[in-house]
């Protein structure tokens, strides 16, 4: 079976990359995301070894000294990281893989894999963004503030993304990335 494609997925918080996610992989059983490792506390939903690997910050050091990340970044003062051996056995066995990360992450990879798709999510508005983020109520003000910052200086990495989808309906949204990884696989 042929390569499949890693594709790096970036969006600010509350942009809703996460509801698209869950939409894209309902209806392509070839497109895999990549678990994470972090050391921000598990929310509600959060599920170990599905949605993240929690791990210390001492472990995650661990971790970054043994080279075992594709890329890693620090984000509202924790620690985000891609195990590097899952990805690659993903997709020697063909399947897409997406790496759902922020822009930090992003660039590292955009230069260690040129070949990967870049995929940049934007939202219809600052003001969606924010109402967005405080229904979801999983974060406390003071980390809403701080997501809500770190969510404009974000938005300036858009142009170094091969493709930016506008997350204004996440049905359409998901026809745009599915149509893009089509082309790009062609
Ligand atoms: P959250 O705490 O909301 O789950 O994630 C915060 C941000 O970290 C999001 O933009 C998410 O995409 C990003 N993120 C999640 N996993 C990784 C990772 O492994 N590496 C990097 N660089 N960012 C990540």
């Amino acid at each position: 079976m042929g390569k499949g494609k890693l594709v790096v997925y970036t969006g600010c918080s509350g942009v809703g990359k996460g509801t698209i996610m869950k939409e894209l992989m309902k209806r392509d059983n070839n497109i895999k995301l990549s678990v994470s490792c972090t050391t921000r506390p598990p929310r509600d939903e959060d599920i170990e070894g599905v949605t993240y690997y929690f791990v210390s910050k001492d472990r995650f050091k661990e971790l970054i000294l043994e080279d075992g990340f594709l890329e890693y970044a620090t984000f509202c003062d924790n620690y985000y990281g891609t195990p590097e051996k899952p990805v690659d056995e993903l997709l020697e066995k063909g399947f897409d893989v997406f790496l759902e990360i922020e822009v930090d992450g992003g660039m590292q990879v955009m230069k260690k894999r040129p070949d990967c798709v870049s995929i940049f999510i934007t939202p219809p508005s600052v003001e969606e963004l924010e109402s967005r983020l405080r229904n979801r109520a999983t974060e406390d003000e003071e980390t809403i503030n701080k997501r809500m910052a770190r969510a404009e200086e974000e938005m300036e990495f858009e142009k170094y993304y091969k493709y930016s989808v506008l997350n204004d309906d996440v049905n359409r949204a998901a026809d745009e990335i599915l149509s893009i990884l089509k082309n790009e696989k062609e």
